[in-house]
C-alpha cells in the first residue's frame, strides 16, 4: 500500500489516502472521491506520496 497526499478541491482539506493504485499515472493528477468535510463526493488533487 501506498501512501499518497491529496487534496480537497472544494474546502482544501488534506488528509492521505492509502490505496494500491498508483496515483501518479491518473489523467489530470485529479482523483473523485468521498469528503468527509463536504460530506460528498469531490474532486481531490494529488499532492504526491506521502513519506513518513
Ligand atoms: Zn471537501
Amino acid at each position: 500500500m501506498t501512501k499518497w497526499r491529496v487534496r480537497c478541491t472544494e474546502c482544501g482539506l488534506e488528509r492521505d489516502l492509502e490505496t494500491g493504485m498508483d496515483l501518479s499515472t491518473l489523467k489530470g493528477n485529479r482523483i473523485y472521491m468521498y469528503c468527509p468535510r463536504c460530506r460528498r463526493n469531490t474532486f481531490h488533487e494529488i499532492l504526491g506520496r506521502s513519506e513518513d
